[in-house]
């Protein structure tokens, strides 16, 4: 699996994440609930987005994205609406701090914020007034206004504001925007006013504050920013707010982010006693408790299964390799910055891999190969390693380990299609099996003037290795968005992106087509013509790592894990003492049969025992009394509240077994 940054979630900043646009795309019903994750669209970049899809056939709604009305955010009136928000947001803010220099206020994924250096600090509390004053200000119905201003009036607007300068300094030089965010052509430099406020800015807003239905704002947080992103400039404080079309929307959003509180992996996680963290290991490195440890093997065990019927081969490769590997690979030094620095022995310097794709080349060319031996399918669950810093770990979601469902895939030009559509159906059937409803993929493409620099300089292989994907996720029915100039180095790449049971939204993982690789490693096989040719990787990891995907699963299913899934099947509860033996006997039994159960003879009282089993979200409690141990039987208590009395034992082992060997997500 190639490095990508694209599988790494960042919290909303000013960029705009190519999954809002999507969410819009595809889904109007979902729109505004994806809100912590946002992929990265490149530094600084707006999303790149190419008008629908060339050569799609007509008539296909479900994956045809050109036939519907898209429409990007930034052309939204969401957008319009975030963006005047800002605007009177800061107008309030200067009203109760006049000292304060303002910097930027951007839309964002289901907001806007805006940046004050203020002369005192706020608290939450404060937001309320603010909020309040901003209604007022709206209610006022002020026109925004435009007006085309030379660098040097700019200047005497902005007297005192030194975060105006500096970007007005970078507008009048060009290639920054007044956001900061690099610019192709020098813009013209204009000022928006509404009431009091003026800001430099080039819209667009709603033509008059009245279009801001004041009942469906809101103030959300305060967090700290650094000017221009950068961490040696000054912390700068954020307020972040959320505007939508209506308060029913709004409430749908309040509603939903306190849902996706309650599902947040990282309480889950700690409260299932699924993963810690620990100082003394290191931030971002997950130590999986026996509770991770069972889901991380149930997954394991799927993918091995799954990948065995799909005819792959599992091999296994260290965590360190020699330093010539990775530059050959191409990803010293392109993608030195992510990775562990070297350590060195016996004069050689050695990496921990950021990535498998070498060691799985290495294995490809250790012997001839003919057109007859491919395709070639090497799978392994491969840890790697991966530098980010410390500030931008996040949960299991951000790591700098990680565990991943990783395989490369050796084809010819002529297998390519059918095993690119075998890949992709294996995603469906994942998805199928976790209840994954919405995903989009995102065919992600070079751009001419990056030949040579960010990208290969093979236009031919370029432009030939996309359509060969384009086709195949058409041919497909796949629901795919396409986004130039955001391939990775050595070929066009697929970035998935799901949705959680609540809709949040999240980057599951980045498929790649790789012509320059095998290329770089001399990967060959002979031809039916006898000739050597270079073979395709795919590269690709449906389940993600385990980091990110059982972050995602135990947001997706609130920590309800299917009862294959669940760490522990069963907890048999004795209602007092003289049960406990049965109980035992129980236990030994079900895990004869391949059931996770243990029993709670602790001295607790019954209720206490179920509260606590409830706790942990286990499936299936077996409450037994005087009468089941004389009966040899059982009480059956569902996690989804419904039971069963006094029913034999053997009974119970055939429902539980069955779930379990389904994989069922019926309890
Ligand atoms: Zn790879
Ligand atoms: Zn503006």
């Amino acid at each position: 699996m190639p490095l990508s940054k694209s599988e790494t979630p960042r919290f909303a900043t000013g960029k705009i994440g190519w999954n809002r646009v999507i969410a819009q795309v595809l889904s109007p019903r979902i729109s505004g609930e994806s809100f912590l994750f946002s992929a990265p669209t490149g530094a600084n970049a707006m999303p790149p987005f190419s008008k629908g899809n060339q050569g799609e056939p007509e008539g296909e709604e479900e994956i045809s994205m050109s036939n519907q009305a898209e429409e990007r955010y930034e052309d939204s009136i969401l957008y319009r609406i975030r963006h005047s928000a800002a605007h009177v947001m800061a107008q309030a803010v200067l009203e109760f701090y006049p000292e304060t220099k303002y910097s930027i206020g951007p839309p964002v994924e289901n907001g806007f914020y805006y940046d004050f250096d203020l002369p005192q600090p706020v608290v939450l509390e404060d937001l309320e007034k603010i909020e309040k004053r901003m209604r007022q200000i709206i209610a006022g119905g002020h026109t925004f206004v435009k007006k085309v201003v030379s660098a040097e009036e700019a200047r005497q607007v902005f007297k005192g504001q030194p975060y105006k300068l500096e970007l007005i300094d970078g507008l009048e030089k060009g290639g920054l925007d007044e956001y900061g965010n690099p610019l192709a052509e020098k813009p013209e430099i204009s000022l928006y006013q509404s009431d009091t406020f003026t800001d430099l800015c080039r819209g667009p807003h709603v033509e008059t504050t009245r279009q801001i239905n004041p009942s469906a704002i809101k103030l959300m947080s305060i967090a700290g920013a650094y000017w221009r992103g950068d961490e040696h400039n000054k912390m700068l404080t954020r307020i972040y707010g959320t505007a939508w079309r209506t308060p029913d929307e709004l409430k749908n959003y309040l509603k939903m982010l306190e849902e996706a509180k309650a599902r947040d992996h990282r309480k889950l996680g700690k409260e299932l006693e699924i993963y810690i963290y620990d100082e003394e290991v290191g931030p971002g490195l997950p130590l999986w408790l026996p509770h991770g440890g069972v889901v991380i093997e149930e997954l394991e065990r799927l993918a091995k299964e799954m990948e065995e019927k799909a005819g792959y081969l599992r091999v296994r490769t260290p965590h360190l390799a020699k330093e010539d590997l990775f530059v050959h690979s191409g990803h010293l030094p392109y993608y030195a910055e992510s990775m562990y620095p070297p350590m060195e022995i016996e004069g050689v310097k050695y990496y921990v891999k950021p990535m498998n794709c070498p060691m799985h080349h290495k294995i490809y060319g250790s012997k001839p190969r003919s057109y007859r031996d491919l395709p070639i399918r090497l799978a392994e669950y491969g840890t790697c390693y991966r530098y980010e810093k410390s500030g931008e770990l996040f949960g299991l979601m951000r790591v700098r380990s990680m565990q991943m469902n990783d395989a490369h895939i050796y084809v010819t030009e002529d297998q390519f299609e059918e095993e690119f559509m075998a890949v992709i159906d294996l995603y469906k059937k994942y998805f199928d099996l976790f209840g994954i409803e919405k995903f989009v993929m995102r065919l992600s493409l070079h751009n001419k003037e990056g030949l040579g620099k960010k990208y290969v300089d093979n236009e031919r292989l370029w432009l030939k290795t996309e359509e060969m994907v384009r086709r195949a996720m058409i041919n497909g029915k796949v629901p795919f968005v396409e986004a130039t100039n955001e391939a990775a180095f050595y070929g066009p790449k697929v970035d998935v992106q799901i949705w959680s049971a609540i809709g949040k939204e999240f980057t599951l993982a980045t498929n790649q087509v790789d012509f320059a690789q095998p290329g770089r490693f001399n990967l060959a096989f002979m031809n039916k013509e006898g000739v050597e040719e270079t073979p395709l990787c795919i590269h690709r990891a449906p389940l993600s790592t385990h980091e990110r995907f059982v972050g995602f699963l135990l947001e997706h299913y609130a920590g309800n894990f299917p009862v294959w899934l669940s760490p522990e099947h069963v907890r048999v509860i004795p209602i007092t003492d003289p049960q406990n033996e049965y109980a035992e006997k129980i236990v030994s039994q079900l895990r004869e049969e391949g059931i996770r159960t243990s029993a709670d003879t602790s001295a607790q009282r019954m209720n206490a025992k179920i509260r606590s089993a409830q706790l942990m979200k286990v499936p299936y409690m077996l409450v037994v009394g005087e009468n089941e141990t004389k009966a040899g039987q059982v009480s059956l208590r569902v996690r989804d509240g419904s039971r069963a009395d006094n029913i034999p034992l053997a009974e119970f082992i055939i429902r539980a077994k069955d779930r379990i060997t389904k994989r069922s997500s019926t309890m």
